[in-house]
């Protein structure tokens, strides 16, 4: 299994032979790291992760709640992942029109 240059959680599970695998395939990860929750897993092989950022907006003194949603790659080995579970994900290249992310850690291996 490759080194992805982060501290991560081995995953477990098996490896389906998806070379876009980055501790088992050729992915290459890079740029940002994301921490957010599995906000729809019904797509295979990809989810769809959302962060939730609170701003203080000066000009209103209050809090404004920002959510941005990130769909993922989701390598076989990282297992199965329910709405609400907590992962993280992490820049790649572009796997399809929307995917440049790619599920690297999650929660329930912790
Ligand atoms: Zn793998």
């Amino acid at each position: 299994m490759r080194d992805i240059g982060v501290d991560v959680n081995t995953p477990q599970g098996e490896w389906d032979g998806d070379e876009n695998c980055p501790f088992h395939g050729s992915l290459r990860l890079r740029g940002q790291i994301i921490e957010g929750t599995v906000y729809s897993n019904n797509m295979s092989g990809s989810i769809v992760v959302q962060r939730e950022m609170t701003r203080y907006m000066k000009k209103y003194e209050r809090y404004e709640k920002r959510t941005r949603r990130y769909p993922a790659h989701l390598p076989s080995c990282i297992g199965e992942l329910s709405p609400g579970d907590k992962v993280r994900i992490m820049e790649c290249r572009p796997l399809s029109k929307t995917v440049k992310f790619c599920v690297i850690d999650t929660e329930a291996s912790q």
